[in-house]
């Protein structure tokens, strides 16, 4: 479906309103009417300076629609009480009541006011004519009946084309809310990777890695606490955020990768055996490790240490075990001089 904004859908009402004013100026000089050749001109000019005002700004639709709304009122009873009832200008209170649907775009409370002025006015012209014809029969009056019949269906055509149309506009706008929302419930602020919380709801979902080759992997910045306390907390989030990019573009799309603690991750490498699956991480390493951070004038080299579990998802197996080797693992690698992966398969004792 075309999704035009409502800014541009009052713009094409009032065109549209424009035209008809024009042609019913058009008719009333043939018709020889004064008074209504004089009102004519008068809600033409109105029309052209609602379209000014359109132009100037999108902040003005609800005058707009107040000034639209009273046009229609205006001009509808000078139609009715210089023409009778006959010609179909009471159908137009119809096309303007119609409006009342855009919430959006007029005062409510002002809708009621003009819907009930048209029941008011209607009921006042009726007894004021009497039920006479104010004009003999001439030509004019089939042709503007059908006109303005014709004015109401279309109306209503595009109004509920409209509605259709804001609503899907609502719509989306919740989608992308909630999308928005989702992302920053399930990310962590500092470096954009996953939170633990939203980490720990993927490994729930088992079909994830249930007899599919897969790795876990467990990381930390190697003598961090170092470099906050040498450089400041402020260099030490600049690394932080430098090393999840690292961990953005080097690990592949299928794999997650979380901010599990203050500086420490956790990955999952899916779909591949051990073997790759070190490649892959032993490639974050060495990327990580000739990677220079620049905070203010200060150069900072920060490597990491890895612990990787791999498991081929089949028979009975316990991801917190897995987890556990792995902080295991990346301890050994601690110990044996950091910046290094060591990995090891699963194994349900451990
Ligand atoms: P090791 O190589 O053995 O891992 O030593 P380390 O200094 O990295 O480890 P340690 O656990 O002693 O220090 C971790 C430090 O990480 C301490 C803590 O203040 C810091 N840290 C945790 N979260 C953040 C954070 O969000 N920003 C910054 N700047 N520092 C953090
Ligand atoms: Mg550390
Ligand atoms: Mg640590």
């Amino acid at each position: 479906m075309l999704k035009i904004s409502l800014h541009t859908a009052q713009k094409v009402i009032i065109f549209a309103t424009l035209l008809a004013h024009v042609f019913y100026l058009f008719v009333f000089l043939l018709m020889g009417e004064e008074i209504l050749v004089v009102t004519n001109v008068f809600s033409v000019a109105i029309y052209l300076f609602l379209i000014r005002l359109i132009y100037d700004s999108s902040e003005n639709s609800k005058i707009i629609m107040v000034i639209f709304q009273l046009e229609i009122l205006f001009h509808a009873l000078v139609c009715i009480l210089v023409l009778g009832l006959g010609y179909g200008f009471g159908l137009l209170f119809l096309a303007s009541s119609l409006i009342l649907f855009f919430t959006s775009f007029t005062y409510k409370f002002f809708n009621y006011i003009v819907v009930a002025m048209q029941i008011i006015l209607s009921i006042a012209c009726y007894v004021y004519l009497d039920g006479q014809p104010i004009k003999h029969f001439d030509g004019f009056k089939d042709l503007l009946f059908i006109f303005n019949l014709s004015m109401v269906c279309v109306f209503s055509v595009v109004i509920s084309y409209l509605l259709e149309s804001s609503n899907l506009f609502i719509f989306l706008d919740i989608l992308e809310k909630k999308e928005i929302a989702e992302n920053i419930l399930n990310h962590d602020p500092l470096t954009g990777l996953l939170n633990r919380t939203s980490m720990q709801q993927i490994l729930s979902k088992k079909e994830l890695y249930k007899n599919k080759d897969f790795a876990i992997v467990m990381c930390d910045i190697d003598n961090f606490k170092k470099i906050n306390d040498t450089y400041g907390h402020g260099a030490g989030d600049a690394v932080l955020k430098s090393l999840s990019g690292i961990f953005k573009s080097t690990f592949r799309d299928e794999d997650k990768v979380a901010r599990f603690g203050g500086e420490e991750f956790l990955a999952v490498v899916l779909g591949i055996k051990k073997d790759a699956a070190v490649s892959i991480v032993e490639r974050v390493r060495e990327t990580l490790s000739k990677n220079i951070v620049e905070f203010e004038d200060i150069k900072i080299n920060a490597t990491m240490t890895f612990g990787v579990v791999a498991h081929d998802g089949t028979g009975e197996f316990s991801l917190e075990k897995m987890i556990k080797q792995a902080d295991s693992l990346l301890y050994a690698g601690k110990r044996s001089g950091k910046n290094i992966v060591i990995s090891a398969d699963y194994d349900p004792k451990g």
